[in-house]
């Protein structure tokens, strides 16, 4: 550590990198540390992934457009920047959901949480899944638990508890949405433990599904009371609120955006060299990278420990925003929208009713879609356009909607590799990784989406946990 004032920087500057900086400061400042923090993002804005545009009146997400309520870091981190007033709630009266099935919309039995039955009454009676399909999920009931707690993958487990059916055609497609992944390749420990910990505890998974619902409104005891029987909540101006809220924040931050770092390494006395796409290098006291892990794996090249990193894979996909006059749409928009599942063959892989799922999206008499596109073993989407993007989007409304009108304008994002898939055996390789890390590169830091949880919660709380590592750090 420097004699003088400490300088710590933070590579990436997004909501992980974000967070780690506003939790440093706040924690340095609480211990009356005078130290200069910097951060460090390549594109010329700050937010990452985050992306809200305002188009027309509508609050159009070009990334993430909400978060889990349930999970805590958001709502904190609102309340500390004085954001609680703008989060809003989904549209209570939109909140089915609609899956297809052989080019038909269904709805979403109720009761389903993560596609896990709670309610066996609307699961008994749903089209969605034969009855065969119904009796090998119900076996969940009686079968015994798994005496291994070794990982497996997300996919064998619930074909192991719930049958193919209710894996292809109900779980896959919903938790499609955040891993865009192949259930048979993630790590179950490493994406939702809460099934394996539900298997163990329970032996069914169903019972223990059910079970935790009944704790499910003390877990919301944290989010304002207004809105808190919402699954999902986000700001009325979009999560963009969040990422300014954070920057305003920040005095006394060196916010530096338009330059990357392309390498870290080792300085003499316990500091740290960063190196910077224009050439010049800055010695420094501690680095947090929260940058996707193949770009960290890149600044970290020659360090050993990195080559872990380049195990993560990303998935690469795409959205295509549609905006309407609402009189040209013809069916009811009561849902929060639908899935596709892989085996219906369709480009997108589902589609938001955005303006029904949060009504501040649009304005009146306007209607706002989103269509996904690109999943695990769905990436031929790279090589087309955005006017093909679009077109094939278009294609799939029409066929399943009856939907044919020329949209307002049209808004597509590409987001290539951007869905880390954590692969079975996640957890213990990061484990190694940060192990080895700390001995070959003391001072620096990994963090973000490829480690712990792809959500901005979990991406907040990953951003906090760094910044309290590197006080700690300092203040030693
Ligand atoms: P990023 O946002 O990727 O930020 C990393 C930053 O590092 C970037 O700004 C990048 O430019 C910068 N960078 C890269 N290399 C360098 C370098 N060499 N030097 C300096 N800077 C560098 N989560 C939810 O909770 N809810 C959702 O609704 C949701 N929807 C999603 C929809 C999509 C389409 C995607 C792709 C993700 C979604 N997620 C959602 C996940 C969530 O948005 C991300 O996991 C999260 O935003 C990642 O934040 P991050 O800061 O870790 O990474």
């Amino acid at each position: 550590m420097s004699a003088t004032r400490p300088h710590l920087m933070i590579v990436g500057g997004g909501i992980t990198g974000l967070s780690a900086a506003f939790y440093l400061k706040k924690r340095l400042e609480s211990d009356g540390v005078d130290a200069r923090i910097t951060i460090v993002e390549k594109s010329t804005t700050f937010g990452g992934k985050i992306h809200t545009l305002e188009r027309d009146g509508f609050v159009i997400e070009k990334g993430p457009d909400s978060v889990l309520a349930r999970k805590r870091p958001t709502i904190d981190l609102a309340r500390e920047l004085g954001l609680l007033g703008e989060l809003t709630g989904t549209n209570p009266k939109a909140k089915k959901t609609y899956i297809v099935r052989q080019g038909k919309m269904h709805r979403m039995p109720p009761g389903l949480v993560l596609g896990i039955p709670t309610q066996m009454t609307p699961f008994m009676k749903t089209g969605l899944i034969s009855p065969l399909g119904k009796a090998r999920a119900a076996l969940d009931l009686l079968k015994p638990k798994r005496e291994l707690t070794t990982d497996e993958s997300l996919g064998r487990f619930l074909e192991r508890r719930l049958g193919k059916e209710v894996l292809e055609r109900i779980v896959e497609p919903l938790l499609a949405g955040i891993y865009a992944g192949d259930t048979f390749k993630l790590s179950l420990k490493a994406t939702f433990p809460q099934f394996q910990s539900m298997e163990q505890k329970h032996r069914s998974l169903i019972l223990g599904m059910m079970a935790s619902r009944k704790n499910s409104t003390e877990e919301n005891a944290h989010v304002p009371a207004e809105i808190r029987g919402s699954a999902f909540v986000t700001f009325k101006k979009g999560l963009q609120t969040l990422v300014n809220g954070l920057l305003g924040a920040l005095d006394g931050v060196d916010l530096r955006s338009g330059v990357g770092v392309t390498a870290i390494r080792e300085a003499a006395g316990e500091q740290t060299e960063v190196m910077f796409e224009d050439g010049h290098t800055e010695i420094v006291d501690g680095v947090i990278i929260t940058t996707q892990t193949f770009q960290a794996a890149q600044v970290l090249s020659h360090v050993p420990a990195a080559a872990d990193l380049k195990q993560i894979e990303y998935i690469s996909v795409a959205n295509v925003i549609m905006a309407f006059d609402r009189k040209d749409i013809p069916f009811e928009l009561d849902a929060s929208g639908f899935l596709v599942p892989r085996n219906e063959g369709r480009t997108i892989t589902a589609c938001t009713w955005t303006s029904a799922k949060w009504l501040h999206t649009a304005p009146d008499g306007k209607a706002l879609l989103r269509c996904y596109i690109g999943r695990a073993g769905q990436q031929e989407w790279l090589q087309w356009n955005d006017e093909q993007l679009v077109d094939k989007a278009r294609q799939d409304l029409a066929e399943l909607l009856g939907l044919h009108a020329v949209p307002l304008f049209t808004e597509v994002t590409r987001l290539p590799k951007s869905m880390p898939q954590y692969p079975v055996g996640h957890l213990e390789q990061v484990a190694r990784f940060r192990e080895n890390l700390a001995k070959q590169m003391p001072g620096v830091w990994v963090t973000g989406a490829g480690f712990h949880g792809v959500g901005i919660p979990d991406c907040i709380r990953q951003g906090q946990e760094a910044a309290f590592q590197l006080a700690n750090d300092v203040l030693s």
